[in-house]
């Protein structure tokens, strides 16, 4: 994620902030171009410091569930990403957490879409396009099917998974290594995408056979299976996950987030020209981001920086007793299939 100045003091403004700390000036993030700007708190009209060009904010401003900014004479009532909602949990009950659970769906979703825009993809809302995509943030309830996945553009999240006391609680019964809101909609996001970049395209889907294994096996019989028998034992040559083993469409799946996982916290790094360089001579921990990943035709370039990079965020992370940022282990098979989808993505960037 990129990081931003506020247009007014010039203080480091952040992807989710509704103000800048230093000067009190409100910030709205402009999807168009990537930028964050700032208003003058005191006036009624949102005017930016910069353009001095006229805005309103999202409709889920009012519950500071986003901070994008559109055009003052937008047709629109929602931003790009809020536009993608088909459910949002019942906010009418004062005595649920939903609304809080909301905002936390809605940080890691704004976060997808920032990503997803900044590779140059078709999001076409669902609500007004069949092949379209949409979400649907929804609660169980007792003796209903419902779960977290992906069916024709519909990307379901229950909102439990909001929750981090019951979100942990499913990693330690899953026995998983990671579970966040982000991951979750990375993953489930990755369905779409497939529908839409790989299934249609003969070519794309013979090289995407050759590397991931044939989808056209039967998908329900294979994830049985895979919770009866569990993962093959050398797994970690091969797959980036456990579940990425149960079959063709949930290995991309699972490749697919990491793929974003992994542009996402190298362009972090960029933003703050992380440096890591060990205070005693030796290659293998050295390395510095001096490039925007999403700008890179190379992926190997961009992998290179992430072992260094996880280990000195997961050595602070370690000082500070919390898990490790990156617990898993990028082996040359992974590089093939991340590899398939950066040059899957790339044309779409230029
Ligand atoms: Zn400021
Ligand atoms: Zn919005
Ligand atoms: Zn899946």
């Amino acid at each position: 994620m990129k990081i931003f100045q506020c247009g007014n003091c010039k203080y480091s403004v952040f992807f989710e902030n509704y103000t800048c700390d230093n000067c009190g000036h409100l910030t709205g993030y402009r999807a168009e171009d990537r930028m964050m700007l700032s208003f003058e708190p005191n006036i009624k009209a949102l005017i930016s410091d910069r353009e001095h060009l006229e805005y309103k904010y999202c409709k889920n401003k009012v519950y500071d569930a986003c901070n994008w900014i559109i055009a003052k004479d937008s047709p629109e009532d929602y931003c790009s990403a809020c536009q993608l909602n088909r459910t949002i949990p019942n906010l009418s009950d004062p005595e649920s957490d939903n609304l809080e659970y909301w905002r936390n769906l809605e940080v890691a979703k704004h976060r997808l879409i920032y990503q997803l825009q900044k590779f140059n993809l078709r999001i076409p809302s669902k609500l007004k396009h069949e092949d379209g995509l949409c979400f649907d943030f929804v609660a169980k309830q007792d003796n209903e099917k419902i779960m977290t996945g992906h069916a024709n553009g519909v990307v379901t999240i229950l909102i439990k998974e909001a929750n981090s006391v019951l979100r942990e609680q499913a990693r330690i019964d899953l026995r998983e290594s990671y579970r966040t809101l982000v991951g979750h909609l990375r993953h489930e996001v990755g369905h779409y995408y497939w529908n839409r970049l790989v299934k249609n395209d003969a070519k794309v889907l013979a090289q995407f056979r050759s590397i991931f294994g044939n989808e056209s096996q039967d998908y329900s019989e294979a994830l049985q299976t895979y919770y009866k028998t569990g993962t093959p034992k050398d797994w970690q040559k091969s797959y980036i996950s456990k579940y990425a083993t149960s079959h063709p469409w949930e290995d991309w799946a699972e490749t697919w987030a990491h793929y974003l996982h992994i542009m996402d916290m190298v362009e972090t790094a960029y933003f703050f020209k992380l440096n890591v360089k060990p205070n005693f001579k030796t290659k293998d921990l050295k390395t510095k981001v001096s490039f925007d990943p999403y700008t890179k035709v190379n992926f190997d370039v961009i992998v290179r920086k992430c072992v260094p990079l996880s280990l000195a965020v997961n050595s602070i992370n370690r000082a500070m007793g919390i898990p490790d940022v990156y617990p898993f282990v990028i082996s040359t098979a992974i590089i093939e299939k991340l590899k398939f989808v950066h040059h899957l993505l790339l044309p779409k960037r230029r």
